[in-house]
C-alpha cells in the first residue's frame, strides 16, 4: 500500500475550544482525516510564546482540547492525536534550525509585530515569541508533512517554513519535503458581540457550555441595531445572527428569516430560536460525546499516549537523519 500523503495541523492551548475552532478548523480536520495521514497535535509549548506569565490554565485547556479533539469526531484509527511538549525532538530540531535561520526572516513575519501591538497587556519581546515561526517549522517538518491545512491570509505564515527547509535542504542534503498549504475557505464565525469568534474577546460559545449557555448567549446576541422595537425593519447583513444562520441554517431557512427581517414579519428572539435549534443540531452530539469521555478519562489518556508514541517514532527517524547530515553523532 502506498503511504497517503501528510497532513499536520496543530490547536494551540491557549483556552477552551469554541463554534469558531470547530467550525475553521476541526470540521475540516475530520474530514481531511478520511483521505490523508493525519497528525493532529495540542500545541502547549506554542501557548506559552504569549502565555508565559501565566501558565495555570495550560492543563485545564489541554484537557479541553482534547475531549473536543474525539467529540468532534476525530478518529484515533485513522488520524494521530498527541501532544507537542511530549516529543522533546521537536525542542531539538528547533534548536537546530535556529542555527540556520537568519534573524532577519523572523523579523519579518507579519504577525511578529502584529499581535505584538494587539497584546499589549504582555512583554513580548522575548527570544521565545521571536522564535514562534522556527518551532512552528520544526513541528511541521519533524513528520516530513507535505500540507499544512491553512486558509488563504495563512498561506505566507508557512512561507518560512518552505524557506527553513529548502535552506537545511541546501547546506546539508535533502531531507525535508516543502509543506504545502492545503487551502480550504471557512467562513468567518461571528461571536455574540459582532467581531469575530475569540476567547480573547470574551465573545465566544464554547464547546463545553452546557445547552442553557449556549442558549441564553444566543439570545443576548447582538442584532441590527436599527431593529430597537419588533416593528421596526431590519438589514439581514447588518446583523451577526444572520451570519450564522448563513452557516447552520438552510436556505429556506435563512431566505425566511431574511424577508421576515427586513419586513419586521419576524421578531429577533424567534429569529434567534430558529437559529439556537440548528446549531445545537451540530453541537448536541459532541455535546453527548464530551459527556461519555468525560466518564472515561482512562480512554482519553490511552488515546493520547498511543498517538504520542507513534508522533515520536517517526520524529525520532526524521531526527536521526538530521543529526547525521548536521555532523552529530
Ligand atoms: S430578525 Fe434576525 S437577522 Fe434580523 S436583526 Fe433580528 S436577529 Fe438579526
Amino acid at each position: 500500500m502506498t503511504r497517503r500523503d501528510r497532513v499536520l495541523s496543530g490547536m494551540q492551548a491557549s483556552g477552551k475550544l469554541h463554534l469558531g475552532n470547530f467550525i475553521g478548523a476541526l470540521q475540516n480536520w475530520v474530514r481531511l482525516q478520511e483521505k490523508y495521514d493525519c497528525f493532529y497535535f495540542i500545541a502547549d509549548w506554542h501557548a506559552l510564546t504569549t502565555g508565559y506569565a501565566n501558565p495555570s490554565a495550560l492543563k485545564e485547556s489541554t484537557e479541553d482540547i482534547l475531549i473536543n479533539f474525539l467529540a468532534a469526531g476525530l478518529d484515533p484509527d485513522k488520524c494521530t492525536i498527541f501532544l507537542q511538549s511530549k516529543i522533546l525532538q521537536h525542542a531539538e530540531l528547533h534548536l537546530l534550525l535556529s542555527m540556520i535561520t537568519p534573524l532577519g526572516w523572523l523579523e519579518r513575519v507579519p504577525t511578529y509585530k502584529e499581535q505584538q501591538q494587539e497584546l499589549k497587556d504582555r512583554d513580548l519581546s522575548t527570544y521565545g515569541f521571536l522564535g514562534y515561526p522556527l518551532l512552528q517549522t520544526a513541528d511541521i517538518i519533524i513528520y516530513r508533512a507535505k500540507y499544512v491545512p491553512v486558509g488563504v491570509d495563512q498561506v505566507p505564515h508557512l512561507e518560512i517554513s518552505r524557506e527553513i527547509a529548502r535552506r537545511f535542504n541546501n547546506l546539508y542534503k535533502e531531507v525535508f519535503p516543502e509543506p504545502e498549504a492545503l487551502l480550504t475557505e471557512f467562513p468567518k464565525v461571528p461571536g455574540i458581540d459582532g467581531r469575530k469568534m475569540s476567547k480573547s474577546y470574551g465573545n465566544a460559545i464554547y464547546l463545553s457550555d452546557s445547552p442553557k449557555v449556549a442558549e441564553q448567549k444566543i439570545l443576548t446576541m447582538m442584532t441590527d441595531p436599527a431593529r430597537k422595537r419588533r416593528t421596526d425593519k431590519g438589514s439581514p447583513e447588518l446583523s451577526p445572527v444572520f451570519q450564522l444562520h448563513r452557516i447552520f441554517s438552510t436556505k429556506e431557512e435563512q431566505n425566511e428569516v431574511a424577508e421576515g427581517c427586513r419586513t419586521a414579519g419576524i421578531g429577533c428572539i424567534e429569529c434567534k430560536k430558529i437559529l439556537i435549534k440548528n446549531i445545537f443540531r451540530v453541537l448536541e452530539p459532541i455535546w453527548q460525546k464530551r459527556s461519555e469521555l468525560i466518564a472515561n478519562p482512562k480512554l482519553v489518556i490511552e488515546v493520547a499516549e498511543k498517538g504520542t508514541d507513534k508522533a515520536k517514532k517517526v520524529a525520532e527517524e526524521t531526527m536521526r537523519v538530521v543529526r547525521d547530515a548536521m555532523g552529530l553523532r
